[in-house]
Formats: structure tokens, sequence, C-alpha cells
């Protein structure tokens, strides 16, 4: 089929509605999908890996990588810079694949501002009280931290509406299909196959 660009989904959510492993799992069950690494100024949690999990930089080259146009939104979350660098995300559109950007809202409003054709995914968990006890439980969090981030959920539960899909993380393997789902629907769009049509319906 023609039209050989990948789509661009940015999915959000608060902070413990499992974006994260839904993603993953994404990234696993299919070969047609990339995961964006962001560059961040906060420090690594246990386990986590420069350049897969994040890129960790100081916050002056977090600066310089904006001031040199490197960046395709950047924010400042709980304290800390997070951004997304251009260069991979424009590669890997070009080269035919889904490109998942998991971000807050104010980087994904920047994104819906330059990508008005990209998909925007949020993720909320079944309830607030799932979502406390989910945030308590991953134990990653400061109590304060934790309190600070369900501040920060309900403000961003603000900007659903800004969003094509929602999927509720009830269960992971559902909320997996959905998002997979979503996937498949959005190839299918009429608008996104215009040459293919043309092709077929021209000869
Ligand atoms: P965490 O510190 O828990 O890894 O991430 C905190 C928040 O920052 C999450 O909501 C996550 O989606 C968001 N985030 C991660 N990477 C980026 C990014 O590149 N840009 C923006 N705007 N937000 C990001």
């Amino acid at each position: 089929m023609k039209n050989n660009r990948g789509n661009l989904f940015v999915v959000s959510g608060p902070s413990g509605t499992g974006k994260g492993t839904i993603c993953k799992a994404l990234l696993e069950k299919r070969d047609d999908v990339v995961l964006s690494v962001s560059a961040t100024s906060r420090s690594p949690r246990p386990g986590e890996e420069n350049g897969v999990h994040y890129f960790f930089l100081t916050e002056e080259e977090f600066r310089n990588n904006i001031d040199n146009g490197q960046m395709l939104e950047h924010a400042v979350f709980c304290g800390n810079y997070y951004g997304t660098p251009k260069a991979y995300v424009e590669e890997m559109l070009a080269a035919g694949k889904n490109v998942i950007l998991e971000i807050e809202v104010q980087g994904a409003m920047q994104v819906r501002a330059k990508h008005p054709e990209g998909v925007y995914v949020f993720v909320m968990p079944p309830s607030l009280q799932e979502l406390r006890e989910r945030l308590v439980g991953r134990g990653t969090e400061a109590l304060e931290v934790v309190e600070q981030r369900l501040k920060t959920a309900e403000r961003e539960f603000g900007y659903i509406e800004k969003y094509n899909y929602i999927v509720v993380n009830d269960d992971i393997d559902a909320a997996v299909n959905r998002f997979s789902a979503i996937i498949d629907a959005e190839r299918c769009r009429m608008e996104r196959n215009i040459e293919f049509i043309k092709e077929v319906c021209e000869g």
C-alpha cells in the first residue's frame, strides 16, 4: 500500500496510569512501532539506563539542546526538564514506523500545534483511588512526591478533550489491545491513504 510514512502517536496520562507499561508491551507486540527516547534533567531511578529509558542530561546540556533547535517539544514537569529529540522522530516516521511519544500534556500540546495529523491518546486509570494506590505501591517516590503527582494528575485531566482517544488501563492486556486497535484503525483512515486510492481508482 502506498503512503509509506508512519503515523505519530502521542500518549499522555498521569504518572502511575501504566502508560509506560502499555507502550513497552506495544513495542514487543508490533514491529511497526518504535518508542522515542526522551531527554530529561531528572536523576535516573534504580534500573534506568542512559539512552534506553531516557537520555539523562544536566539542565545546562538540556537548555543547549533547546537553543540548538534539537527538541520537537519540551516541558518542565515536577521541577525537571523533559523533551523529545526531534531527529529520531523524523527519521522513523520517514522510515514508515509508527512513532510513540510518551509525554506529559504541555509537551503534547506543543506537538499537536506542529503535527495536527498526529494521533493523541490519553491513558486513564479506572479511578483516582486506584491511581493513588498504584503510585504509593510503586515505591519509587517519596509520599510528598506522590501527592504532587496526584495534584498534577488532576490538572492533566483538564486536557483530555484535546486528545482523540482515551484508553482506560483497567487491565493491562486489554489496554494494550485497545491501543493496538487504534494504531490499525488510524492506518486505515481514508485521508492517510490518498495515494493508494488514486492508484487503484485511476489505474
Ligand atoms: P517520569 O519522571 O515519571 O519518567 O516522567 C514524568 C512525566 O514526564 C511523565 O508524564 C512522562 O510521560 C513525561 N515525559 C517523559 N518524557 C517526556 C518528554 O520528552 N517530553 C515531555 N513533555 N514529557 C515527557
